[in-house]
């Protein structure tokens, strides 16, 4: 079943978490086939370039040490310093941080964003922590891997389990030992350490202009359209406020606990947000209740998986009615499932053109912190709001050149770029 949490990406639970890496490698491996590249750079692309692990031992509020396990996967850096979050959960592995670094040197280049890949997390539950130990455990393990993360070098973010609060301790444990403040070192921060406004809502602000844009190419009217959201995180719950406000019809909306069904239209603004109230969504007055599983399946024009990883798989595909899919979580459709909703002619918009707001408006922050002027709300959500388009367009003229489906096109947009920098640079020695 999903889980929403407070913060804005999501983990698998269904399959085993290797797949984020193992879906990594053939989703390049299947795009590698439509660019014409040296064999050498995918398979240099199928590695990250190093993988840190980390212990860190905390001390519980009743005095004891614990000690857990963190990573720091760097993925690839050829168009600039690693980009990514940094995620608290339970099923946390070395490898699955592979997979999302790759995916977030796939999301950088196809937004065109001056960055590579990288992803990181401890292997922890956040819920059993009280805020003291959830901020004593982030300073440590920003000191552990402070050699690896940089301003100029690899920049974390918030991811499952982690928010803005978080990175302003890892900023302010980070500086401590620099001897300098260096807000540039981390994004996501609260606005008063140099955030940026708009950051949080950025993934769902995102998925919303992308499936306006989806639903403008496959010819549907946004007004009349309708849009089930599964997962009522930030990513969730911001993206379904913004296609109401668009004019969608909103007719279901899920977090970990279930979902609430109207056909005539639910009001996404007034649902709590997982952040806003934990159990607000199935207290939310509605005509009826549903599963996760029956969200999954309704006959709506899209649906948004933005909860956990691998929602969408060959157990459920066939019962999937939607004619538009956007990924709002990272990873949520599997490849096999992929293949089958291509064949039937869906269209699913990923992950890594979908929820890229987030880490666009991470890049203005960057941009805002190292140039030490902070940006109106207003300049951020116009700046995302063209480079979205742009990205949906140069994706859209891919696949309308080569015939490809949405996400094999996104790729290929991503691994032209990559490909042409890691020509340009050449491998050295
Ligand atoms: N964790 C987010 C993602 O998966 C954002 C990363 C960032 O802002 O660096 O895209």
């Amino acid at each position: 079943m999903t889980t929403t949490q407070t913060t804005e990406q999501t983990p698998d639970d269904e399959t085993a978490h290797t797949s984020a890496l193992e879906t990594a490698r053939r989703q390049l491996d299947n795009a590698a086939t439509h660019v014409d590249l040296d064999r050498g750079i995918i398979e240099r692309l199928k590695h990250p370039s190093r993988v840190v692990e980390v212990s860190i031992p905390l001390e519980r509020d009743d005095g004891e040490v614990e000690v857990f396990t963190g990573y720091r996967a760097q993925h690839d850096d050829v168009r600039g310093p690693y980009k990514g979050g940094l995620r608290y959960h339970p099923d946390v592995t070395a490898e699955e941080c592979i997979g999302l670094s790759m995916w977030m040197t796939w999301k950088c280049a196809v937004m065109d964003l001056p960055f590579g890949g990288g992803k990181g997390g401890v292997v922890v539950n956040p819920k059993y922590l009280s805020v003291d130990e959830k901020e004593r455990l982030t300073r440590r393990f920003a000191e552990e891997i402070r050699d690896e993360v940089g301003a100029k070098q690899d920049i974390p973010a918030p991811d499952m389990g982690t928010d803005a609060k978080t990175m302003a301790w890892f900023m302010d444990a980070y500086s401590m030992q620099q001897g300098e403040t260096v807000p540039g070192v981390v994004t996501g921060k609260p606005p008063v350490v140099g955030g940026s406004y708009g950051r949080e809502e950025a993934p769902g602000r995102s998925v919303a202009i992308i499936a306006r844009e989806a639903m403008a190419y496959y010819g549907k009217n946004i007004k009349e359209s309708t849009v089930a959201v599964q997962g009522y995180g930030s990513v969730g719950a911001n993206a379904a406020r913004l296609l109401d406000e668009w004019g969608a019809t909103i007719v279901a909306i899920s977090d970990v606990n279930g979902a609430i069904y109207d056909d005539t239209g639910l009001d996404a603004q007034t649902v709590p947000s997982h952040k806003e109230d934990p159990e607000g969504v199935l207290n939310h007055d509605a005509p009826e209740t549903l599963t996760n599983v029956e969200l999954l399946e309704l006959d709506v024009d899209v649906v948004i998986p933005a909860a956990v990883g691998n929602v969408i798989t060959t157990r459920n595909v066939d019962q999937i009615q939607a004619d538009i899919v956007v990924e709002g979580s990272n990873g949520p459709t599997t490849a096999d499932a992929d293949d089958v909703l291509a064949d039937r002619g869906v269209c699913v918009v990923p992950d890594i053109l979908a929820n890229a707001g987030g880490v666009t408006v991470s890049y203005f922050e960057w941009l805002q912190d190292i140039n030490h002027r902070q940006w109106s709300r207003e300049r951020v959500v116009s700046e995302l709001e063209s480079e979205m388009v742009s990205a949906w367009d140069s994706v859209k003229a891919e696949v309308e050149e080569s015939s490809l489906r949405w996400r094999e096109a996104a790729y290929v947009v991503a691994l032209k770029r990559i490909g042409a920098a890691i020509e340009a640079r050449g491998l050295w020695p």
